[in-house]
């Protein structure tokens, strides 16, 4: 019994990637911690919505300024507990977040107002509708390590803006980054129970899931996102589903070649190959296959791999070993299976045990795990194609549809082909940079998700959309309610053929006979 009482607290460490100095530790927080939090977020949610779009908004801009003025420091952060490099620290987080702060000023309004809604079918004429926007109330946010502040602030300032209150639970590797993004949003204006973060871990993750939130936004792991969709499915809790991707490259023998080659390099490499929308697999015509691979080589060899800490670096370390050894036995696999490596392939323990070298992997194929499984590391698996069918075909045989990417010359062929490839975005002559516009919507199809963050369909997610109707003429009865009858029947189908009938003389008899369902009085 007192064995049982004195079980120790479980706790996550927040560690530096690249040298393993742990920051801080921090006790998971219990499923009574996270039931009290959810219930004093909804006692807060109801002032919060009070307030109105425009004074959240205010406090939205005042967050923006706070995060303005502090960037260099949230970056350092960033660094320091997740390894990336500082100047993708800069880019991809803080501008992303301010941006996302951008565009919520300039189009939350146009978004969450209400909508008059005109009525086409000439019974209803005599109703007027409204699309009325609500907050769902208290959001729950579930968020992974690898883009620790722009993914749970995205999320998160979208919620907010719809009169939202949110509960967060980050991700145990980046704690102390969604602990700074609630101490700017506290000290912009956002009242402390509006906008709480919890550390903890799965279990931690779990209670939120089964704690009385209105909605939850989840973004991690597919494994993790279909254990998330089944407790969700049991409880018919709304779910966004964020999760993970495999995403394709497809160099067409029109692109140019110095220019996919860089691109594949960036693609693959940026955040240590630990995006979402990372480069994970690459198509390239046999044609330029050879010129491909040999720049994408000279490219890689020429980046620098370190603490993430020193500007000069190019790629940091990953997050952990674990992620380590599953990159290793990816490429492991592909050697054994007949691919060549041509950079890289290796560890690199004389950095430190997470590091990994960004690795080039030619001849490889479909059988392979690298082309099937994320690996979420620094490795650009190489392939060649003959036909752009067989390019389109081979992108679409995965089981995730995130991202994507269409290399040519030609805007146009690049725009056809993304229409037929499988993913929630596509980019022509870019890739991953998608995350960064904020009007762009950002999301899966397949195994990597559901729903939509981002730009318009990422705030419509944070809203319940509700019908108003009125009535125009309320002192009369209606001509569909009871007092059926034969004759009742005949001007129904007379009404039918009014708005239905194709020969214009055929509409004429439908209205004549059908107007007398406007005296219709009815029997009740
Ligand atoms: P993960 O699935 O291991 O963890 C994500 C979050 O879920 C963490 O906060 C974790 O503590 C929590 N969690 C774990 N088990 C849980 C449970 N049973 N119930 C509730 N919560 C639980 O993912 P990760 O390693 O943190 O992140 C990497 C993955 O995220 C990759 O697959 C990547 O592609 C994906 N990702 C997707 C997007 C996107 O926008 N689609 C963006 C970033 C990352």
């Amino acid at each position: 019994m007192t064995n049982d009482l004195q079980i120790a607290a479980r706790k996550v460490a927040s560690r530096n990637p690249a040298t393993l100095e742990v920051l801080r530790e921090f006790e998971c927080a219990g499923e009574a911690v996270i039931r009290e939090a959810v219930s004093r977020a909804q006692n807060a949610q109801a002032a919060w919505s009070r307030l109105g779009l425009r004074k959240r908004i205010f406090v939205l801009r005042e967050f923006q300024r706070l995060l303005h003025g502090r960037q260099a420091q949230v970056a350092r952060l960033i660094t320091h507990e997740v390894g990336k490099p500082i100047a993708e620290a800069v880019a991809t987080e803080i501008l992303v977040v301010l941006d996302a702060v951008r565009f919520l000023v300039e189009n939350s309004y146009q978004c969450l107002r209400d909508e008059q809604l005109p009525h086409g079918s000439v019974a209803m004429k005599a109703k007027t509708g409204q699309i009325v926007r609500e907050p769902y109330g208290v959001i729950g946010i579930i968020s992974p390590w690898n883009y620790p502040f722009s993914i749970p602030a995205t999320e998160g300032l979208a919620a907010l803006a719809a009169g939202n209150a949110v509960v967060l639970k980050p991700s145990e590797w980046s704690s102390l980054v969604a602990l700074e993004l609630a101490s700017l949003l506290h000290q912009a204006g956002v009242p402390e129970n509006v906008f709480q973060v919890f550390p903890g871990d799965g279990a931690t993750g779990e209670a939120l899931t089964k704690a009385p939130i209105d909605k939850l936004i989840f973004t991690g792991s597919a494994a993790t996102g279909r254990r998330i969709a089944q407790v969700a499915g049991s409880r018919l809790l709304p779910v966004v589903l964020e999760l993970g991707g495999k995403d394709p490259m497809l160099v067409l023998e029109d692109a140019n070649v110095e220019v996919a080659s860089s691109g594949a390099v960036w693609g693959g490499f940026v955040n240590a190959g630990q995006a979402c929308l990372s480069v994970e697999r690459c198509y390239v015509h046999r044609r330029l296959y050879e010129p491909f691979l040999g720049a994408c080589v000279r490219k890689t060899l020429q980046l620098r791999v370190g603490n993430g800490l020193n500007p000069e670096t190019d790629v940091g370390p990953l997050i952990h070993e674990r992620q380590v050894r599953v990159v290793d036995e990816h490429v492991q696999d592909a050697l054994i299976h007949g691919a060549r490596v041509l950079a890289g392939g290796h560890a690199l323990p004389e950095l430190g045990p997470n590091f990994f070298a960004p690795t080039v992997l030619a001849d490889v194929t479909h059988e392979m795990r690298i082309m099937r499984e994320e690996t979420f590391g620094p490795v650009l698996p190489v392939m060649a194609f003959e036909r752009e069918e067989e390019a389109i075909q081979l992108a679409n045989d995965s089981d995730y549809g995130l991202g994507a990417s269409v290399w040519t010359r030609d805007r146009r062929r690049g725009e056809r082909v993304a229409r037929q490839i499988q993913a929630g975005a596509v980019m022509v002559n870019d890739a991953v940079s998608c995350f960064g516009i904020a009007e762009a919507p950002h999301g899966g199809m397949k195994a990597s998700g559901l729903g939509r963050s981002h730009g318009r369909f990422g705030l419509e997610e944070m809203v319940r959309v509700k019908y108003v109707d009125s009535d125009r003429l309320p002192g009369l009865r209606k001509v569909w309610w009871y007092g059926y009858g034969e004759a009742f029947g005949r001007q129904m189908a007379a009404f039918l053929d009014l708005q239905f009938a194709r020969s214009v003389v055929d509409r004429m008899k439908g209205a004549l006979r059908s107007a007398r369902l406007l005296s219709r009085k009815g029997k009740l």
